[in-house]
């Protein structure tokens, strides 16, 4: 693990640097040139979580606040209801109230910008949370997965299913469907997945009957299940009349569910015609049932207990001069500056892993029945 002391003293603005001298002079601590190191203890986390329509993010808040608790802070934890106003909203609430730090999954990456700069100038932390804040300097830290690893391992599950990293040459018709266009983490799973599955689409051995590849034509705002079902729905219709899907390039669980309810209606899932694969990813509780049942065949775990772990070491090392924990300092550039990144490991689940999940406590093995 390795520290960004000398990138957060460079990003601190020179009205901001005047402030941290002036504590200095009074006798406060201003350790390791950090505006916001104290030796000052508790105090109020603010919280921002993106949605409750989806479990994970539920779960991250119920984490990210359990875990705050435990090290000894009171916590605030809100859900913008996929409403930016909303959110907005919110989080200029907390910095009213004065809360030491906030934790953001932002619902636009670059819509928070303005209260973004009220946090800066009343001298609170910001820990970017799972998604980038983008296009402004007045984010920390970053916590998240590797997101362009996500992409590679839905993309290479679907190649090795296929059998074609074996040699197998199809062709095998493949449909690709992408996350919100709001969203950062879409373009990096997008062009992890097509790392892989690209050059096979350029040897005809993976073809999109529909034709839509480029992203701007996979978006699927808001990430909802409901849009994903009515496009696959769409291109069930439009281009597989006499012919079969082998396989669905889906970003995310809520959007999987959707797409088996659209090929359930189109009479996939019998052993005439047997469902495509279809990747995922969170392992959300109805996907991990879906795959147990031999629907969806694929999702990715992301421990959501180490997210919230990684992100409260941080946010306690920015509180109290200690170091904070990055390990890395290159990818996540938003536009504004790099903003150091601690990054986590996804791992991909299907049907012959599904007990990782009982076995790191994830869920017991009677919620998986
Ligand atoms: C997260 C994914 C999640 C998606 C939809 C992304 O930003 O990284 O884990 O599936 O949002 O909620």
């Amino acid at each position: 693990m390795r520290t960004v002391r000398g990138a957060r003293v460079a990003a601190i603005g020179a009205g901001l640097l005047a402030l941290s001298l002036t504590a200095t002079a009074c006798g406060q601590e201003a350790v390791g040139g950090s505006r916001y190191k104290s030796k000052e203890k508790g105090g109020t986390i603010g919280i921002a979580m993106p949605t409750k329509s989806s479990e994970r993010w539920i779960t991250d808040g119920r984490n990210v606040a359990k875990q705050f608790k435990e090290a000894g802070y009171k916590t605030d934890l809100q859900f913008g209801e996929d409403d930016v106003r909303t959110q907005v909203a919110q989080i200029e609430n907390m910095i009213t109230k004065g809360h030491r730090l906030l934790v953001i999954a932002p619902i636009n990456g670059g819509a928070l910008n303005d209260v973004l700069k009220q946090a800066k100038q009343a001298n609170i932390p910001v820990i970017s949370y799972d998604r980038l804040l983008l296009g402004t300097k007045d984010v920390d830290y970053y916590a998240t997965f590797d997101n362009e690893k996500v992409g590679r391992l839905q993309g290479q599950y679907i190649v090795d299913k296929l059998g074609l990293s074996k040699g197998r040459k199809g062709p095998f018709n493949i449909e690709l469907f992408a996350g919100s266009s709001d969203d950062n983490n879409t373009r990096y799973f997008y062009n992890g997945a097509m790392s892989v599955l690209k050059p096979y689409m350029d040897k005809g051995e993976l073809v999109v009957r529909s034709k839509q590849t480029k992203l701007n034509q996979l978006y699927t705002e808001k990430w909802s299940g409901s849009a994903a079902q009515d496009r696959m729905e769409d291109l069930l219709n439009a281009a597989y009349s006499g012919n079969d899907v082998d396989a669905v390039l889906s970003p995310y669980d809520g959007m999987s569910i959707g797409i088996l309810s659209a090929l359930k209606s189109a009479s996939y899932g019998t052993k005439d015609k047997p469902f495509p694969v279809v990747t995922g990813q969170d392992a959300e509780l109805a996907s991990v049932k879906s795959i147990a049942r031999g629907q969806q065949t694929q999702t990715i775990y992301k421990d959501l207990r180490k997210l919230a772990k990684a992100t409260v070491q941080i946010a306690k090392a920015e509180l109290t001069g200690g170091e904070p924990p990055v390990n890395d300092t290159k990818s996540y550039d938003n536009g504004e500056k790099v903003v150091p990144t601690y990054l986590l490991k996804p791992v991909s689940i299907d049907k012959s892993n599904t007990q990782v999940l009982v076995d790191e406590g994830y869920y017991t093995a009677s919620q998986l029945k």
